[in-house]
């Protein structure tokens, strides 16, 4: 039974809830002087002496301020503070110094590109340093018979190889490359996380932990409570930011994925093979499961009906990665289902795991919709929902948007500080990421999820089978699926993604390609017009996100009203207000 409030309180409760909807409410509290004095702040800063480029303004403690130490916040720091006339940057987070625990793969040739992009920006070294193992070639299983054809039953075992490179990437090296260390950092770490989340559009609770100032936005520090006040404030927290909100979460799918770093012994143990998996490539997938989803406890209908492929890395002669994988379900397949399936699928090839070096438990949040347009706070990377809607790739896009992002956030701080409008700015610069064809590009992927999702194993055989089918530049142009990556010339405007679609259909096995058909109508028909904008004409592009700050037309709202209301509950006095009592 929950507790009752007298109905006065409720009320009470109600209306401080509704005032801050209105932009500008938080700006009635200045902070004192004391309040953003440094003194106390947990500071590492570079040796690099600051370079006044872009200086903060005096009512600024930094220019930029970046929420969360993953590869978005890092890399996107370490851009910023490569620029010719670099701003003062702080990377917040109170595990900054953490190692970051994914594995990430990448196509190699797409990690070349990231590579140019970021020596040409100053942070150079990807591919040099930011790399841990390469394959020359990629394969997988299908259950494909050797024509190609899929069988029913029994299971095929042909390999279909790819002839494309793929590579492991460095955790450690990348992170060093962005992160760097405390003699040679170019911008200051503060280990602190931000406290607040938010609750509504520009609404943060507890009540001031993030204040929206006409010109700085201030964040307040959790552990210490102090207040740092910044031009530009980026979130960089992942896929579950409590600073951004994007909506449609109930339509996100989950990619879960049980991984293990292992030595392995057994009579499929080879000099070129572990199993069925050449030493020499790299296995994206193996959807394979006749011969073992009978075993180990497995429940046989229910590896068809919520099917997970195994992904392999072989590492050196005594190490391999293997990932047991659900690309995307919702609700998410367990661990422990993936772990029973990888143990029972090794052991059908004659493979025993001897020793555990790492385990990984991968999730990863798919789909929904990009931010919420009118947030002040500027999301990057997971928490931007940049993650891949059908492939839950994510560092390559995240990478690349950050680059756009970084450039975008430059030119912002050119403004003069006193007419620093953080709103539109940060309208313009999410706009970068999302631009309107980007999201177009995106609603065409969110199909492909959705459809993924749905599919049993024979499904999921069928739709890659038939996909890569198609020449490399259309599958691996759907794969990374972002622009200035390979390829994207085959996905970036709405006639290429038509013709892929209709090529793609030619080359799926009859039954997939009639149950997509039936999906694109019955998606089109719940979801609205979106995929129609996709890959037509017809309906035009979504609004841009530089549009996205008209709400500013009623930014100040009846201050007087606000600033009363806030004394009356205890909020604040009216020193501290300056202008209670005032319009
Ligand atoms: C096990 C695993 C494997 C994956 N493999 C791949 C892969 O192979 N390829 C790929 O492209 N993607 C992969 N992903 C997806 C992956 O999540 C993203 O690619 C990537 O980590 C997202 O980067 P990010 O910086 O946006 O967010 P994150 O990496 O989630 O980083 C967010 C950071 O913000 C910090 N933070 C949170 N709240 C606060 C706060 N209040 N204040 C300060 N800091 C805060 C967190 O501590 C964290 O360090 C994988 C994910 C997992 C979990």
């Amino acid at each position: 039974m929950g507790r009752c409030l007298p109905s006065s309180t409720v009320a009470l409760a109600t209306f401080c809830m509704l005032l801050p909807l209105a932009a500008g409410w938080s700006d009635f509290k200045p902070t004192t002087p004391r309040a953003t004095a440094r003194r106390g702040l947990r500071l590492r800063s570079g040796s690099r002496p600051w370079q006044p480029g872009l200086a903060a303004s005096s009512e600024c403690d930094y220019d930029v301020v970046v929420i969360g130490a993953g590869p978005a916040g890092c890399s996107l720091a370490a851009l910023l503070a490569a620029a010719k006339n670099p701003p003062k940057v702080a990377l917040l987070s109170s595990k900054a110094d953490q190692r970051w625990i994914p594995n990430y793969g990448c196509w190699t040739e797409e990690w070349a590109q990231l590579d140019a992009m970021y020596a040409a920006r100053g942070v150079p070294g990807l591919m040099a340093k930011g790399v841990d193992s390469q394959w020359p070639d990629t394969d997988c299983f299908f259950g494909e018979d050797a024509d190609g054809k899929l069988a029913s039953e029994p299971e095929g075992n042909a390999r279909r190889t790819l002839g494309r490179a793929y590579l492991r990437v460095s955790r450690a090296g990348l992170k060093r490359l962005f992160y760097g260390d405390d003699s040679s950092r170019a911008y200051d770490v503060i280990k602190e996380d931000a406290l607040g989340a938010v609750v509504g559009t520009n609404v943060f609770a507890p009540y001031g932990s993030v204040r929206l100032h006409p010109t700085p936005t201030e964040l307040t520090l959790a552990a210490s409570q102090r207040k740092l006040k910044a031009r530009v404030v980026v979130d960089a927290t992942g896929a579950e930011s409590r600073f951004t909100i994007r909506d449609d979460r109930d339509k996100e799918g989950y990619q879960i994925a049980y991984g293990l770093e292992c030595t392995v012994a057994g009579a499929g143990v080879t000099d070129t093979h572990v199993g069925d998996y050449a030493r020499s490539k790299m296995t994206l997938f193996d959807y394979r499961s006749e011969v073992w989803r009978t075993t180990n406890g497995l429940s046989e209908s229910k590896v068809i009906k919520e099917p997970t492929f195994n992904y392999v890395m072989p590492l050196s002669q005594d190490v391999v990665f293997f990932e047991e994988t659900s690309l995307v379900a919702n609700p998410g397949v367990s661990f422990q289902e993936c772990k029973d399936r990888l143990t029972a699928r090794l052991a059908s090839q004659g493979v025993a795991i001897t020793e555990v070096l790492e385990e990984e438990f991968c999730y990863i949040p798919m789909g929904g919709a990009v931010p919420r347009r009118g947030q002040r706070l500027v999301p990057v990377g997971a928490a931007a929902g940049v993650v891949h809607p059908s492939t839950g790739y994510q560092l390559g896009r995240c990478l690349a948007s950050n680059v756009d992002v970084c450039a975008q956030i430059l030119d912002e701080l050119q403004a003069p500080a006193a007419s620093f409008d953080p709103d539109g700015a940060a309208g313009r610069i999410l706009g970068r990421t999302w631009t309107p064809q980007a999201i177009r590009q995106r609603n065409f992927a969110l199909f492909g999820g959705d459809f993924l999702m749905q599919q049993d194993v024979n499904g999921l055989k069928g739709f890659f089978s038939g996909f890569f089918k198609l020449d490399v530049g259309m599958w691996a142009g759907f794969l990374a699926g972002w622009k200035d990556l390979p390829y994207n010339e085959f996905h970036a405007g709405w006639a290429a993604r038509i013709v892929f679609g209709v090529v793609f259909l030619t080359k799926l096995p009859f039954n997939v390609a009639f149950s997509m058909v039936r999906a694109i109508v019955g998606y089109t028909l719940a979801e609205g017009p979106d995929l129609v904008q996709s890959v037509t004409p017809l309906l035009g592009e979504p609004a841009p996100f530089s549009a996205s700050n008209d709400f500013k037309a009623n930014a100040a709202g009846d201050r007087r009203a606000k600033n009363e209301a806030a004394v009356m509950c205890g909020f604040a006095t009216g020193d501290e207000t300056g202008d209670a009592g005032k319009q």
